[in-house]
This record gives C-alpha cells, structure tokens and sequence, in this order.
C-alpha cells in the first residue's frame, strides 16, 4: 500500500507549488488558482469544487493528501465560542486528536489553532501538560485547523452579531509551538503567503512558553505578536509553574523579549494564570511588577480553568481583581482575561481528555 504521507498536502501548498505540480501532471498552470480558490475557502474535498475539470480533481486525488484532518466533534458555547476535535489523518496516526477553538466577537473572528498533540513541556497546572506527548503536527495540519473553522462557517453561520469570519490566528492551543520550530514557521509563512490567507503578522498571535533561542529565529524569521507564558516573575516558582524557565531563566528570558522586533503599536503580552497562593501574593506582584516593561509589554491576568484532577486551584475574583488594581498602579497595562466558553471547557486540552474519557 502506497504510504500517503510521501504525498504533498493541499493544505500546505502556495499557488507557485501547486501551478509547478499542474505542469508534472500535464494539467495547464492556471487550474492551480481555480483548486486553491477552494481551498482557501475551506473546501479540501475535491468532489466539492464544483468548476474543475475531472482530469484536475483525478490529478489532485490520485497524488495529493487532501484530508490532514477528521473533524470528531464540535461543541458550541452559548457565548458563540466553538469547540472542535480532530483525528489526524496521517497513516497509522487516526488515535492522535489535537483541538481548536473559535472565537467570535462583534468585530472579529480568532481561530485557536494547535502545534502539537499533547506537550512534551510538563506544566503542571495545565491540562494539555498532564496529557501524553504524541507528536508534533505537520504544517498542513496545523493550517489545515484553519481551514475545518473556515469551512464550518460556510455550513454553519454565525449567529446574528458576531463575525462571521477568520481574521485573526491565535498559537495558543494544545502544544508549545516553538518546540515545533519548522512545522510551525512553515505554517506562519503559509498563513501570510499572498495566495492563501495573505494575513498580516499584526493579526497573527503565538504564545510560547519562553524558549528563548527559538523567540530570536521567530524575530528574524516571521516577526508576528509574541505572548509569552509567564505564570511568575521568581525564578524559583518559575522553575516548577513553567519548567523550561530551569534552562532558560527569567534574565535571558528578559533580554530576549527586550530584542524582539515589535510591530507600531504592538506590546508582547505577559500571560499570567492566577493561581490561588501560588503566585497570587503579595512578592508575586512585586516581583511581576519589576519584571514588565511597560513600554513594550503588557500583562493578561487569566482565571484558572479548574479541570478534573487539577492540583490547583483558582486565584478569588477579588484577589485576581486586586492583583491587576496593583499592576496599574504601577503604569503597567494589565487587563483580566474574559473567560469565553467555559460552559465547553474552552481551555486547552480539555475536549480532548473528556472524549478520552467517554471513549
Ligand atoms: S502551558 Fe503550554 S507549554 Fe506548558 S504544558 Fe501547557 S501547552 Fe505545554
């Protein structure tokens, strides 16, 4: 049996590829921006695009992978977020499922996308951390994510008031990204190629748990908005809250968001989940306060998600409330996460643990 992952992806072709590959098959140049009109839209499967001809859709069959993923099941939140679990398509990988998550408001649409199934970085208050690490995805897959929400808004529109569409791409799903440097930087430069999504890096968020030399290759390579998972500004907390911080600490950590090159306007945003007498003291806040620099950052404050089996527990509203009073009172901009699909479990890895759990 022919192993199809040999075969390129629809999900991962710009129009110059794909026009390349037209000519190999003997196939004129042009039906490459007919099949990728499609695909842009969401639609992969081949016996959808209605105006090909049937030598092109036999072509795109008979020698390009057009499935990376399976959708599995989508949950809607009351509040518009949306839920989706997919199985990778990859030969012998059907088991792996990795999420993505939609997240509609008045004046955008923000689709959190997946790098990896599971994490090989063990933080321990979140849940994908506790999950096994199966891999990391390919760039058609991590594209391809975007792909299902755009082609799940064609079948499925939104309700009246919020976006109807993709603009903006969030790195902040299962995975750390940086950790799957070439699939991810791959997929970014996929994601503003001309001929596919053609986004600018203003509207492209990746969030990493602060792998400092992968941030610098990110600076040169692709400089798009930088969150970073901060968690504690002691080294020592730190060093157990987000592990990687024991081989890369908080000064080289600082040095290097100092370095990175920002977008007019753009602050790198300090990710911060309040966890009750963990890193919600008072030195948490002094320690955090020195840390920040407000000209170039600013501070998330998020509420914990509690999940099953989670040692930790959720900083008060007071407390969380208090903590970003004080952060302002230092002329640092800090904002309160707004907890958006809770009534899913939106947070990341949680779709996938509860279908595990009913499997
Ligand atoms: S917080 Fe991010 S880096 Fe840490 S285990 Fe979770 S997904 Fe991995």
């Amino acid at each position: 049996m022919e192993n199809i992952t040999t075969r390129p992806d629809l999900a991962s072709l710009n129009l110059l590829q794909l026009q390349v590959l037209m000519k190999t098959w003997g196939l004129p140049a042009f039906r490459a921006k007919q099949v990728l009109d499609w695909r842009n839209k969401g639609i992969l499967d081949v016996s959808l695009m209605k105006n090909l001809a049937e030598p092109v859709k036999t072509a795109l069959e008979a020698n390009l992978n057009t499935q990376p993923l399976k959708l599995v099941t989508k949950q809607k939140s009351e509040d518009g977020t949306r839920k989706y679990l997919f199985a990778l398509q990859r030969q012998n990988q059907s088991t792996k499922h990795i999420e993505s998550v939609l997240i509609p408001d008045e004046s955008r649409g923000t689709v959190c996308i997946s790098s990896q199934a599971g994490c090989v970085l063990d933080c321990p208050f979140c849940h994908t951390g506790t999950q096994k690490f199966e891999g990391n995805l390919t760039a058609a897959e991590i594209v391809a994510q975007v792909l299902a929400v755009k082609h799940d808004l064609l079948t499925d529109p939104m309700d009246q008031g919020l976006h109807p569409m993709v603009t903006h791409i969030v790195y902040m799903g299962m995975g750390e990204p940086l950790a799957n440097e070439l699939a991810v930087f791959e997929s970014l430069d996929l994601l503003m190629d001309e001929s596919y999504f053609h986004l600018s890096r203003r509207r492209i968020t990746l969030s990493t748990s602060g792998l400092v030399p992968q941030i610098v290759r990110l600076g040169d390579h692709a400089p798009v908005n930088l969150a970073i998972s901060l968690h504690s500004a002691i080294n020592h907390d730190r060093d157990t809250l987000v592990p990687i911080n024991q081989k890369h600490d908080l000064s080289s950590l600082r040095q290097t968001l100092n370095d990175y090159p920002l977008a007019k306007k753009r602050h790198i945003t300090l990710e911060y989940v309040m966890l009750k007498g963990i890193n919600d003291r008072a030195e948490d806040l002094l320690a955090l306060s020195k840390f920040v620099n407000p000209e170039r950052e600013r501070v998330n404050l998020i509420r914990f998600n509690t999940y099953p089996g989670s040692a930790y527990e959720g900083s008060s509203t007071d407390t969380v409330n208090a903590f970003a009073k004080g952060l302002i009172s230092k002329g640092i901009r800090a904002t309160v996460r707004r907890s958006r699909g809770d009534d899913i479990m939106a947070a990341c890895g949680q779709l996938k643990t509860a279908k595990q759990g009913i499997a």
